[in-house]
């Protein structure tokens, strides 16, 4: 039988998982309400079935599941599977045993890490990075999230919590952050930024959507070409300061609004980045910067991979 795996993609509003075979192949794909409200309890009970109910699915697909990768928002202990940071979306959350409930409901073993981190995997095995051993990953949601992928796997430092890039300090006393701290990149980059920047111009408040932002500026439109020249500024800001820390060969940029906008923002962020970038980390080959391919994918087939790898 083909070996396979269980993806789940923990967010605030859904759940999304899959089964995935080794060859990034989404089998099986399915979306149901997270329901954070019901609490931690609740929610880890849910999981746990979904996990167990795919176990017999996958037979019936022809192939053999070696695990279950899980992506959660907020800080995972790695070697545990214990998520340790929550964040506004799923109360409670902090402190779940999420990877040793799964693994005594199923008896496969479990991977569990940050939602990003399984992003960026997702498109390191089978999307837009995976040209690349090495690369910079950066989420532009309505946080920032990143990832460094070093050899095909995530850097994730002593306890797995590395790649919050979205909370680098960029402007001293800066713009009030989610974390609390002033300045950070998230406060700049993240698409409330954008919006936050806009209304800041004095736009009405039905100009200020991404989309609506974004229309306007590629239509020539002055004030919003001056937002998102702006916000494609702050983007390459914070981009410049990881350049100069990983020297990557690529960034892949990903989040809905990277997906929307395609090239006329990665061109900006290209060109800014022309600019504060030192010679030679362009030099002779250009830092290729491309957009994520997997969309709402990456996070199901990312952890999926993570599951494979664990069981190895
Ligand atoms: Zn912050």
């Amino acid at each position: 039988m083909n070996r396979a795996a269980l993806g789940i993609d923990l967010g605030g509003t859904n759940i999304k998982v899959g089964i995935v075979t080794e060859q990034g192949e989404l089998l099986h794909e399915a979306k149901v309400a997270t329901e954070s409200w019901q609490g931690p309890d609740a929610l880890l009970a849910k999981l746990a079935g979904i996990a167990s109910e795919s176990v017999p699915l996958a037979g019936t697909l022809g192939v053999r599941l070696d695990g279950v990768g899980i992506g959660t928002a907020g800080q995972v202990h790695r070697a545990s599977g214990q998520v340790l940071g929550a964040t506004a979306t799923l109360p409670g959350w902090a402190g779940m045993p999420l990877g040793a409930k799964i693994r005594e409901e199923t008896g496969l073993p479990v991977a569990v890490d940050n939602d990003v981190n399984m992003i960026a995997l997702g498109e390191a095995w089978h999307g837009a990075g995976r040209e690349w051993a090495d690369f910079l990953c950066i989420a532009l949601g309505t946080g920032v999230g990143g990832c460094w992928i070093a050899d095909r796997s995530v850097y994730g430092g002593r306890d797995g919590y590395a790649g919050e890039f979205g909370h680098g300090i960029i402007h001293m006393d800066g713009k009030l952050c989610s974390c609390g701290n002033k300045g950070c990149w998230e406060a700049y980059a993240s698409v409330t930024a954008l919006q936050s920047l806009a209304r800041e111009r004095g736009m009405q408040e039905q100009q200020l959507s991404p989309e609506e932002l974004f229309r306007s500026a590629r239509a020539n439109d002055m004030e919003a070409l001056e937002v998102v020249d702006r916000y494609c500024g702050y983007i390459a800001a914070g981009l410049t300061g990881l350049v100069h820390t990983f020297n990557p060969a690529a960034i892949v940029l990903g989040g809905a609004i990277v997906a929307g906008q395609g090239d006329f923002l990665l061109d900006k962020v290209r060109s800014a980045l022309e600019h504060s970038v030192m010679p030679a980390f362009r030099s002779p080959e250009p830092i290729r910067l491309v957009a994520a391919e997997l969309g709402g994918h990456a996070g199901v087939i990312g952890a999926a991979m993570a599951a494979l790898k664990t069981a190895e």
